[in-house]
């Protein structure tokens, strides 16, 4: 049995199909044969030629048409290989409202929230350490009672 290649590899054809000849990668997916110039693609190069035919085709549509896995065809997705058409069907939801996108984990706004959180949670984190909790608190009261002495 063959060795499954590393998932990442997106299933890269190295022998010619017609021939038996050495595939040479040519980019985008594409690799051609050094001796009868036969063109084979990767799962990418296949969902990527697809996609130029069918601009609004679906998930399940990617996979009939081309036969890569479901699996592979949502790794290219998160990895940006490629953007879906705006005028696509639902391909991903947003991980956290899961709004429709068109590529990536997260929507727009989620992705700028999901950022600013991370920030607050990394400064919360840095305040702590350096003065301890409550002590801005306790600093504030002090001083309202002051002013209205
Ligand atoms: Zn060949
Ligand atoms: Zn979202």
């Amino acid at each position: 049995m063959e060795k499954k290649i590393e998932f990442g590899n997106f299933e890269r054809p190295y022998i010619c199909s017609k021939c038996g000849g050495e595939l040479i990668f040519k980019g985008v997916g594409e690799y051609r044969c050094e001796d009868c110039n036969q063109i084979e693609y990767d799962d990418y190069g296949k969902v990527r030629l697809y996609l130029e035919k069918n601009k609004s085709a679906n998930m399940t549509e990617i996979q009939n048409g081309t036969g890569v896995s479901m699996k592979s065809i949502k790794q290219m997705v998160k990895e940006k290989r490629f953007e879906i058409a705006q005028n696509s069907k639902v391909f991903l939801y947003c991980e956290i409202c899961h709004t429709p996108i068109r590529m990536g984990r997260f929507c727009n706004e989620c992705e700028i929230k999901y950022h600013r959180q991370l920030e607050a949670n990394m400064r919360a984190k840095s305040r702590e350490g350096k003065e301890g909790i409550g002590m801005g608190v306790k600093g504030e009261k002090g001083a309202k009672r002051f002013e209205r002495e």
